[in-house]
């Protein structure tokens, strides 16, 4: 069913942020479908790090095993806005649009050469040959720190991935590598290019002040964002208070996801999702 047709309301079960083994999640799109299907998830996003690459394989799956579940066109690009990394949700792109795929190129680009000096920086730090085994994970997929932490993890180098990102590839460690995002207004003009809709990602896990957030948000609606994630698994009820106020305050639509990327039981698919009766829902875009 295309989303246009699609007869929204607060109890249909959503999710609009999920990865899968095209960025790093660990399922592959079959798997991710299935388990939405389980769950008996209405409508759901898929959404990985500057790739579009599973869209295509989801809706071939959908129709072949006759699924119920309606899948929604999704990315969610990484951008850079005042030294902070911003992520950015398109939500109903037309993954095919040229605009799209240059961008999703250049993005790729720039996750290659920071995979190569991450290689070079983590190589200065005694492992020997990370780029190679990250992308032997990542396969065909978009190269993430993630694919480096995993690897750091399975040797026994780290204790867990967590530690990969303290002590090595976060912001600020001895192997993190700047990398050449592109700007937040690029981001929204080219989902907007694409049919889409702009969303903020997880506003909440950026690590920055109320006042900062706000500066965000701003700069995220002059730029013609759309909306933003207020409703994620894993948020405190003050940060759910916030992020509603927020959400109100500066008129912006509101969307909800899980941000799942592997089977847990903190966070998965369409868990705990529901958005509040004040706000716009992202969906009323789409009719
Ligand atoms: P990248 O987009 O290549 O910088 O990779 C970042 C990805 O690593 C995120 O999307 C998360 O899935 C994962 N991740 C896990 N822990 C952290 C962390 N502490 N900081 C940043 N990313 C993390
Ligand atoms: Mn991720
Ligand atoms: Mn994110
Ligand atoms: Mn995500």
């Amino acid at each position: 069913m295309s989303i246009a047709d699609f007869d929204f309301n607060l109890s249909t079960r959503c999710d609009f942020h999920t990865h899968t083994h095209c960025s790093d999640g660990q399922l592959s799109p079959a798997q991710l479908l299935e388990r939405a299907e389980n769950f008996q998830i209405d409508v759901l996003a898929i959404t990985d790090h500057d790739t579009t690459a599973a869209l295509d394989i989801a809706n071939r799956y959908i129709l072949e095993k006759s699924l119920k579940v309606t899948l929604l066109t999704g990315i969610e690009i990484s951008t850079m806005w005042q030294n902070f990394e911003i992520h950015i949700v398109g939500l109903n792109i037309d993954p095919d649009h040229e605009a799209m795929k240059t961008l999703v190129a250049s993005q790729q680009a720039a996750r290659e050469s920071r995979a190569l000096q991450m290689g070079e920086k983590l190589a200065k730090c005694g492992f020997e040959n990370m780029t190679e085994k990250a992308k032997a994970l990542a396969g065909d997929g978009s190269i993430t720190r993630a694919h480096f932490a995993r690897v750091l993890y399975n040797e026994g180098r780290v204790s867990n991935m967590q530690a990969a990102f303290d002590k090595y590839i976060g912001k600020k460690q001895r192997a993190f590598v700047k990398p050449l995002w592109c700007d937040v207004a690029r981001a929204v003009d080219v989902i907007h290019q694409a049919g889409g809709t702009a969303v903020i990602a997880h506003p909440m896990r950026y690590d920055m002040t109320s006042k900062w957030l706000r500066r965000l948000i701003l700069d995220f609606k002059a730029a013609g964002g759309d909306a933003m994630e207020i409703v994620l698994p894993q948020m405190s009820p003050d940060q759910r208070r916030l992020m509603l106020t927020f959400c109100l305050e500066y008129d912006l639509y509101a969307s909800l996801g899980s941000d799942f990327h592997f089977p847990s039981k903190w966070s998965d698919l369409g868990r705990n999702l529901t958005l509040p009766e004040q706000v716009k829902p992202v969906w009323s875009l789409w009719r």
